[in-house]
């Protein structure tokens, strides 16, 4: 039986990529896009710490994996959706690019801070 995507409404069919999310294509880069806005929001502000870039950095991976997996499946995808795909992973790799960005603005501060400490 093929499964349905989780979206309440949405009669589109889950590809064996996303089985584990249960989104289909669409739905999923929808989702991806609405967690990369959440970690934009996020990481605005001043660069997360160590621990959590990790974590962001985890996320980032698996989703463009997933992705990835996605986009070169057995599902065939309209071209909207495939531009859409490329959409998202350019998302994936600006939020990485201006995480690094701001850990590097970050970390000159730091290191300006301890060394005051110890003066
Ligand atoms: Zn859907």
């Amino acid at each position: 039986m093929e499964l349905a995507c989780r979206i309440a409404g949405c009669k589109a069919v889950v590809p064996a990529e996303l089985t584990q999310e249960n989104f289909c294509p669409l739905h999923f880069t929808v989702s991806v896009e609405q967690k990369c806005a959440d970690l934009r929001r996020e990481t605005v502000g001043g660069a997360p710490d160590e621990g959590r870039r990790e974590e962001i950095v985890r996320y980032l991976g698996q989703a463009g994996k997933t992705l990835a997996g996605v986009a070169t499946g057995n599902q065939r995808l309209p071209d909207e959706l495939k531009a859409r795909i490329l959409n998202t992973f350019l998302t994936l790799m600006n939020l990485r690019e201006n995480m690094e960005r701001a850990a590097a603005r970050q970390k000159p501060l730091a290191d300006a801070a301890n060394r005051s400490a110890k003066a």
